[in-house]
């Protein structure tokens, strides 16, 4: 018997507006959006931002969604959790079936999400209105502490501390725990512990990571939102395996987002910052969550050789150095053959060798960042891209 296997997709990961600012690139621009894949087949969604429209436009294809049952957890009504709806293009196919969960807004009263869909598809905002939408759609309202099953994945549902509420969400498959918290902000008692009772032993823990920790001491405080320091601290307290920083800011460019991330990993072992199309597979081999970045969000290219000399981290941890060649160079990175497989978002020293003046060789010297593993690529080799950042 093959042991289960779930697989959690990045689809969106910027809080509170969309970015196309290219320095924001490398993490990504689009608003919340996860999904889940469960061993049973079943498939969640959590979260409707920007990113829906992406994962609806790879619906059907053989690695995309498409299930026949699928799951939609909104954990509340902001603007970046809901903005993918209308774009969400498998809504508008007679043949789909989607269940709906959100919580009943005060602001709203009955069948709050029904009248997200109504409002943000109302004249004249719109240009088509809800009659277009076939697909079968059905609400259910859900609140802070209820439990239920869907097939064989336990679901709990908590309230979780910021303006006008948001539910933060439990899933338990056969494969692991997986714990959504974005939209937080420490700092009252009850709603912290139910944070904590949520998070409990977590395979994996997506926490809101938007602000520092000095700006949610001080200009950001009342916001809704936490930081890495809060995350790494959950994480420890409850026994979570693995942290995902969440919900970036939008004026958080690459850079700081790496900065925030590597302090992260000073303090706890197994952390990533979110990222537009990275995928976790959770219980695929041992104790370990691996993540990958398959498949490119392409960048324009130049086939070169360069030999070249590359040490990093794998992902156990361990440094490791070897030589190899880069086939692909453009201005912002590098996709470089590798038998070690380095550890998703980890830095990697890469030295190439390249034809100086007068035929005499130079070296040159580069520190990346992984941003892409695919195992797929080339028996025993693995294809690792990686962005160079200075
Ligand atoms: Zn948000
Ligand atoms: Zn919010």
């Amino acid at each position: 018997m093959t042991a289960p296997i779930a697989k959690l997709s990045f689809w969106g990961v910027r809080g509170s507006t969309p970015t196309v600012d290219p320095a924001t690139w490398r993490y990504g621009g689009n608003t919340p959006c996860l999904e889940l894949s469960a061993p049973d087949g079943t498939q969640f969604i959590l979260d409707c931002g920007t990113g829906l429209r992406m994962l609806g436009s790879r619906w059907g294809m053989p690695n995309g969604g498409g299930n026949p049952e699928t799951h939609i957890f909104v954990t509340h009504y902001h603007w970046d959790h809901i903005q993918g709806i209308p774009f969400f293009s498998p809504l508008y196919a007679e043949n789909n079936e989607f269940h709906f969960y959100s919580f009943r807004s005060k602001f709203l009263g009955r069948d709050s999400l029904k009248q997200v869909f109504e409002a943000q598809m109302a004249l004249p905002y719109f240009p088509v209105d809800m009659s277009a939408m076939n697909a079968k759609r059905k609400f259910k309202e859900v609140e802070g502490g209820d439990t239920f099953n869907i097939r064989e994945n336990k679901i709990t549902a908590k309230w979780l501390n910021h303006p006008q509420g948001c539910l933060g969400f439990r899933i338990e498959t056969p494969a692991g725990t997986v714990v959504y918290a974005t939209d937080n902000e420490p700092g009252d008692p009850k709603l912290d512990e139910n944070l904590r009772e949520l998070a409990a032993g977590a395979d994996i823990l997506i926490n809101d990571a938007q602000f520092t920790p000095e700006q949610l001491k001080t200009t950001r405080k009342g916001w809704g939102h936490s930081s890495w320091k809060e995350g790494v601290k959950l994480a420890r307290e409850v026994g979570a395996k693995t942290l995902v920083l969440f919900h970036h800011d939008p004026d958080s460019t690459d850079r700081m987002v790496d900065s925030i991330l590597r302090q992260a990993r000073e303090e706890f072992d197994s952390v990533f910052a979110a990222s537009e199309g990275m995928v976790i597979t959770l219980g695929a081999t041992g104790d370990n969550v691996q993540a990958h970045m398959p498949g490119a969000r392409t960048s324009l290219r130049r086939e070169a050789q360069f030999r070249a000399k590359v040490t990093g981290v794998t992902e156990d941890g361990k440094e490791f150095q070897e030589e190899t060649v880069v086939r692909d160079i453009s201005l912002q990175g590098a996709l470089i053959s590798l038998q070690n497989i380095p550890q998703l978002q980890s830095e990697l020293q890469v030295t190439m060798e390249t034809p100086g003046k007068d035929g005499l060789q130079s070296s040159m010297r580069l520190k990346g960042y992984v941003v892409r593993i695919d195992e797929g690529a080339e028996k025993g080799q693995i294809a690792v891209g990686v962005v160079f950042t200075d």
